[in-house]
C-alpha cells in the first residue's frame, strides 16, 4: 500500500556541524541564493539533484490517523545563537521525541520568516523547527507555523537574547520552557523530506503541526531585523505523499 511505503521511511546520517560545506558562503536571495546553493559547492549537490527536499507546500494529505507525537522537554535552554541564517536556541539535555518506538534527543530550535512549509498555498509569517537525533544518526524535525495575534513569550526571550553579530552567542539567563511555544494538539503532517539549508541532506522525518502558534507582528519585525528574511521555497513533491 501507497501508504504503508510514505510510512517506511528511510533516515539518514546527519552531517553534523563543523564539516567542510559549513564553510561554503550560502544566502537566502542574490548569487549565493537557494536558486544556486547546489552549485555552490559539490557538498550542497542534494539542494538541486535531490528528489525528497524540503519545504513543501503540504495539499491534499492522506488521513490515516497518525498517533500523537510525545514531546517531554525537561530540560534547559542554554544560549541563542545568531549563526548568521537564523536565530537557535541551544538546549540542555533531557529534552525528547518519541516516535515510531525511536528516541531522538532535541539538538536545538529555530525559526524561519517567513515560513518555509505552506498548507494549501499558504503562507505564514514565521516557522520554528525544534531539531532531533537519535543515537543512529537520523533526524526528526517538529515544525511549527505562527500567525499574527498575541505575542509569544518564548519567542521574546529569544528575541530580547539574540546577539545583534553574526557568528556570536549569547547565554540565556532565563530558562525558556520550549514546550510553552508548542501547541497542546500534536496532530500532525509527516513526510519525508531534507534539510531546507544547505548541504539539504535528505532522509529527515518531518512532522508539521496543524495547530497554528501565535506571535506579534513587532516580534517577526524584530526577527527580521536581526536575520532578515530565511525561508526556502517549497520544493517538487516528486510523487511523495503526506500523510496526516
Ligand atoms: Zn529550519
Amino acid at each position: 500500500m501507497q501508504q504503508i511505503a510514505v510510512l517506511l521511511l528511510a533516515l539518514v546520517t546527519f552531517a553534523g556541524d563543523g564539516s567542510a560545506e559549513d564553510k561554503v558562503h550560502w544566502a537566502y536571495s542574490g548569487e549565493h541564493g537557494p536558486e544556486h546553493w547546489g552549485d555552490l559547492s559539490e557538498a550542497f549537490a542534494a539542494c538541486k539533484e535531490g528528489k525528497s527536499q524540503s519545504p513543501i507546500d503540504i495539499v491534499d494529505p492522506i488521513d490515516v490517523e497518525l498517533a500523537p507525537i510525545a514531546l517531554s522537554y525537561r530540560g534547559s535552554t542554554t544560549a541563542v545563537v545568531n549563526n548568521g541564517h537564523t536565530l537557535q536556541t541551544d538546549v540542555g539535555r533531557d529534552n525528547t521525541l518519541e516516535i515510531d518506538g525511536k528516541t531522538f534527543d532535541l539538538l536545538q530550535f529555530h525559526f524561519h520568516s517567513p515560513s518555509e512549509h505552506r498548507i494549501d498555498g499558504e503562507s505564514f509569517p514565521l516557522e520554528a523547527h525544534f531539531v532531533h537525533r537519535n543515537e543512529r544518526g537520523e533526524l526528526a524535525v517538529v515544525a511549527i507555523l505562527f500567525r499574527l495575534g498575541d505575542r509569544n513569550r518564548a519567542m521574546a526571550t529569544i528575541v530580547a537574547a539574540a546577539p545583534e553579530k553574526a557568528e556570536t552567542s549569547k547565554p540565556l539567563d532565563e530558562n525558556i520552557a520550549s514546550l510553552e511555544i508548542v501547541p497542546e494538539n500534536k496532530a500532525h503532517y509527516r513526510y519525508s523530506g531534507s534539510l531546507t539549508t544547505p548541504p539539504c541532506t535528505e532522509g529527515v522525518l518531518w512532522l508539521v503541526l496543524e495547530s497554528i502558534g501565535s506571535v506579534s507582528r513587532e516580534q517577526v519585525a524584530n526577527f527580521v531585523r536581526i536575520i532578515g528574511e530565511d525561508a526556502r521555497g517549497p520544493q517538487p513533491l516528486n510523487g511523495r505523499r503526506v500523510v496526516h
